[in-house]
């Protein structure tokens, strides 16, 4: 284990510098873990033999707190902390955060909106000339023109924002130590235009030595949406380490260039990242104010794997680690979790191994190794894909060599499992040793929402597949005799979901005599594909129009329907029910979600005793008589699309496209094609009761 990295000049006279070589700001607090991406950068350049001071959530009200440890020798790398700075400030209802979990004491304000465009504007005014290359997740994902759901608006790539040299996108450990290394050498940094996973502007092409394209310009982006879309399809195309290109997109008199992504690290190269010596702990400098809280949830957790093939459409995780699994040793891992048993705080459990999606330990399938991941091609939703490879030997052989470490008693899986891809496995194995071993009561589970069309917009998995899951899971916990519950994870208003599938999301919850405590809102995030759903109400996979909820009090209701049992819910959910035409909810009996708002006769009985209208609906694509189609439900409508030229007037319905148009290029390898609702009609649902642990209705 090692010591803090400097944060002020006298911690660098203690070390017996006379100065350094590179500044590192981060916009979190200074938390010495892996898990902290800006620390891992301070780490990997230390590990290459440059003195690394940090900066940690500086004021940035002037360049003065950027000053205070001197001008460093090479450059500054800035980092806008391990979450975006407007998700972390501000809730899908764009309301002010009331706590900060990457500060000291959770408390808000101590870093700006968008750090990273301020940092790297400080850090040019504290030091002119200083080559200031950005980083992290709020740049990488920011590193094209995107909707920026704050602002309401089409913003340019943050590079130019920020005034910065480089941007460094993804995993950036490879890239970081490239750059450190030629800066370091003398190269002028607006030299270095070679380095994979990096982005940087010019004045025209020619510096860009990879095979490239170029996608729809910043003006052209904000004037057009279909533009958009489709400059969002290239993004994600080009996204591969294997066959991916650069990126080449106008803004202004400039172009930024894209680099294609960096190769993920080896196997050997992850562990070494992974042990470096961190001191896994909150810097002192916040003792007074109770630590940071971000670290209770990692502290003794291990992250296993990067990468995720899971293919949600509303994760930015693939625009920023890659499709691509690679993962680290055993003997890696073995080595932490050991360290773990000698921290003093340690109680014997390990809280997750885990990672984006918990049970990816290899790539998908082995092809990719060599022709790149498919484009227009899930691995695994709606169907998994008949090439992958659903080993789960090596994760499980994983669990048990870590339970069995002296001084752990418990081992639990908290990131999330691909229940998809668990099912597709040759074997129970690993679902038993989950049950009896890795579950601490209730198991977290996504299946978002159980109506197919909106489930293909999430590009996840239908839900027959979910209840599949629920079946062997409820079985398996029978047989040992555990009671162990799934938490569902869900979600309101996603792109696609209409207020008639949001009704049949609450019926269904209403079926198993269980409401989720959290629902999550959509929440349009920068650089995912559902945010260019909605901003653009363009489906940008296939081109065609999908319906959005847009306007606030349309997300209100249908959020409003899954938590219909909340008194502060009632109008609402009656409001929705109406405008779904769904008065047959409105009643007292069984099926009916809601008592009438001023008691009396329910509108459900004066429609013939409060029975469903539409008794196996569940499914159905065809909108109720009297109900808005999608189509219908948006014309009109507030939000962002108003007054827009509507590419959705032009083309057909929500749920007739037909996803292999245009993709015979692309066709994924063994000629499976790409499987949508429209070919693959959802099952009936039978799942009546037993979802999570029932509460008792008061
Ligand atoms: S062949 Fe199948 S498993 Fe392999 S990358 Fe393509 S979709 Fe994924």
């Amino acid at each position: 284990m090692g010591e803090f990295l400097p944060v002020s000049r006298q911690e660098m006279r203690d070390r017996g510098w006379d100065g350094y070589d590179f500044l590192v700001v981060t916009a979190d607090a200074y938390v010495d873990h892996p898990s902290f991406g800006t620390t891992i950068i301070a780490r990997v350049l230390e590990a290459e033999g440059y003195r690394v001071a940090i900066l940690s959530q500086p004021d940035w009200h002037s360049a003065a707190a950027f000053q205070r440890m001197g001008r460093p020798r090479w450059g500054a790398f800035i980092g806008g902390g391990n979450i975006d700075s407007m998700v972390a400030h501000y809730t899908a209802a764009k309301k002010r955060r009331s706590r900060d979990q990457y500060s000291p004491g959770g408390k808000m304000g101590l870093r700006p909106d968008r750090p990273t465009i301020v940092y790297a504007n400080r850090c040019r005014e504290a030091f002119p000339g200083l080559p200031v290359v950005i980083g992290g997740l709020e740049a990488s994902l920011r590193r094209f023109a995107h909707y920026d759901y704050w602002d309401d608006k089409v913003r340019r790539s943050i590079l130019f924002d920020a005034q910065a040299d480089l941007m460094v996108y993804g995993m950036g450990e490879r890239a970081t130590r490239e750059i450190a290394g030629r800066l370091a050498a003398g190269t002028p940094v607006e030299e270095i235009t070679d380095v994979r996973g990096t982005a940087y502007a010019a004045d025209s092409p020619a510096p860009c030595p990879f095979s490239k394209t170029t996608c729809a310009s910043y003006e052209e982006v904000c004037a057009d949406k279909r533009s958009y879309a489709q400059a969002t399809k290239v993004e994600y195309d080009e996204h591969d380490p294997v066959r991916g290109r650069a990126i080449l997109q106008r803004h202004g008199a400039k172009w930024l260039i894209v680099n294609p992504p960096s190769a993920p690290l080896s196997t050997k190269e992850l562990d070494a990242v992974a042990e470096l010596p961190y001191v896994r702990e909150v810097h002192p400098m916040y003792d007074q104010d109770g630590g940071v809280p971000a670290i209770e949830e990692v502290r003794f957790s291990v992250t296993h794997n990067r990468g995720c093939f899971g293919g949600c459409n509303f994760c930015s995780l693939a625009f920023h680690q890659g499709r691509m699994i690679t993962s680290r040793s055993h003997e890696s891992c073995i080595r932490e979790v050991t360290e773990m048993t000698h921290d003093p705080k340690f109680k014997g459990y390990i809280h997750d191994v885990g990672g984006p999606s918990a049970n990816f330990r290899h790539p998908s399938c082995q092809e990719q190794l060599k022709r790149g991941m498919c484009k227009n091609r899930s691995c695994l939703a709606p169907t998994p894909c008949r090439n992958i490879d659903p080993d789960h030997s090596d994760y499980t052989k994983l669990l048990q060599e870590l339970r069995a470490i002296p001084g752990v008693k418990k081992v639990f899986v908290r990131s999330g499992i691909r229940y998809d891809y668990l099912l597709a496995g040759r074997n129970d194995e690993f679902f038993r040793e989950l049950v009896n071993h890795h579950i601490s009561g209730q198991l977290k589970v996504a299946p978002e929402h159980c109506v197919a069309h909106v489930l293909d917009y999430m590009g996840k998995p239908h839900f027959d597949v979910f209840e599949s899951f629920w079946d062997k899971y409820q079985t398996f916990n029978r047989k040992e005799g555990r009671e162990q519950y799934l938490v569902p994870y869900l979600m309101s208003s996603h792109p696609g979901c209409t207020l008639s599938d949001a009704v049949e999301l609450a019926e269904f919850l209403h079926s198993t005599g269980h409401q989720p405590e959290q629902v999550q809102d959509f929440y349009p995030t920068p650089g995912t594909l559902s945010t260019c759903m909605y901003y653009t109400g363009i489906d940008p996979r296939t081109m065609q129009p999908v319906y959005v909820a847009t306007d606030p009090h349309d997300k209100a209701l249908q959020r409003a329907l899954l938590q219909w049992r909340k008194p502060e819910m009632r109008r609402l959910v009656v409001e929705a029910l109406h405008k779904a035409g769904r008065e047959d909810l409105i009643g007292y009996g069984p099926q009916c979600l809601i008592r009438p708002l001023h008691g009396g006769r329910s509108p459900a009985a004066e429609a013939g005793g409060g029975q469903r209208r539409d008794k196996g609906r569940r499914g159905a694509s065809t909108p109720r008589q009297g109900e808005a189609s999608p189509r219908q439900a948006d014309t009109g409508r507030s939000g962002p699309n108003r007054g827009i030229s509507d590419p959705r007037k032009r083309q057909g319905k929500p749920g007739t496209t037909d996803p292999r148009r245009g993709e015979a290029k692309d066709m994924p390898r063994g000629g499976i094609k790409a499987a949508s609702s429209a070919q693959q009609p959802q099952k009936p649902l039978k799942r009546k009761k037993g979802w999570a642990k029932p509460k008792k209705r008061k």
